[in-house]
């Protein structure tokens, strides 16, 4: 609350600051409470799976050494919980790195349309015993110039979330087409969708829809910043599209280069 007196000219421009100052210690209290939830939020996210796999290293030592299924079954927790720290430490170092503009792209010719489609099978092969179904609809060979492990990251991360926010419908229809000089993937799902409101900050680090929140669904809000920061660095254009009650449509587009020939691909470039 700031003092704001009327004295002939002076009302605006002291209204003018109390407007800023407002708006600088709305912004900074929003910043700092981010702050303390993202400390909140890191703790609790690193120490589920460190507690799993503490306790079930324990089992193992305690009880199911000497029984080989129930040790594997342990040992499968314990994989899978390192995993997740692996994949969470390496999203955190990823977020930081676009946040310094440290992160760099080992760029080369590829085909986005065969590297979508590595990304769809990986996904299919581990949902669809599910009951998931990852439906491919593709173009003929798109060549782009960029980091093709980046943007795998990028199309693994919309695939991953479509299948996390499809709900029951557990379709995921991932389209990749010519427009024009260009070529675009769509990742499209028929789950919740997003609140028009909260769709312009999923793209901020660490923001999760009030709708997911508070729900089962594992998350840290890493996911998207880190596309937004790959699709940056591409100078590539992207979006989603989404509808509470009728599902999400993220996408990104590239430009297309020319195919590159045999002495291009074995000489990658570098920068
Ligand atoms: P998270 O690890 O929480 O999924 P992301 O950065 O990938 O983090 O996504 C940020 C938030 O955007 C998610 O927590 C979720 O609320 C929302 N979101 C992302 N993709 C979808 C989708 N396909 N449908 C509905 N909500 C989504």
């Amino acid at each position: 609350n700031y003092n704001v007196k009327f004295n002939g000219g002076m009302f605006t421009e002291t209204n003018e600051l109390a407007r800023t100052l407002n708006t600088a210690s709305y912004e900074m209290q929003k910043t700092d409470f981010y702050q303390r939830d993202l400390i909140a939020n890191v703790s609790h996210d690193l120490k589920t799976p460190l507690t799993m796999i503490k306790s079930y290293a324990e089992m193992i030592n305690d009880i199911s050494g000497d029984n080989p299924e129930k040790r594997k079954e342990h040992l499968k927790v314990i994989i899978t919980e390192a995993d997740r720290l692996n994949k969470l430490v390496s999203d955190m170092l990823s977020a930081s790195k676009i946040q310094s503009n440290t992160l760099e792209l080992d760029k080369e010719i590829f085909d986005l349309v065969a590297v979508t489609e590595e990304i769809v099978a990986t996904y299919k092969v581990l949902n669809e015993q599910n009951g998931y179904h990852i439906r491919l609809n593709k173009c003929k060979a798109a060549y782009v110039y960029g980091d093709k492990e980046k943007i795998k990251q990028v199309l693994s991360n919309f695939v991953s979330n479509a299948i996390k926010y499809c709900g029951e419908d557990r379709v995921v229809i991932v389209e990749v087409k010519r427009i024009g000089k260009k070529v675009r993937v769509d990742v499209i799902d028929h789950g919740d969708g997003i609140a028009s409101d909260e769709l312009s900050h999923v793209w901020e680090r660490y923001y999760r829809t009030s709708a997911n929140r508070n729900r089962s669904i594992e998350g840290s809000g890493l996911g998207l910043s880190i596309v937004k920061g790959i699709l940056v660095l591409h100078n590539a254009n992207y979006g989603v599209k989404s509808k509470v009650g009728q599902g999400s449509d993220f996408w990104f587009e590239m430009d297309t280069v020319k195919k590159p020939t045999d002495t291009e691909c074995k000489n990658k470039t570098h920068g």
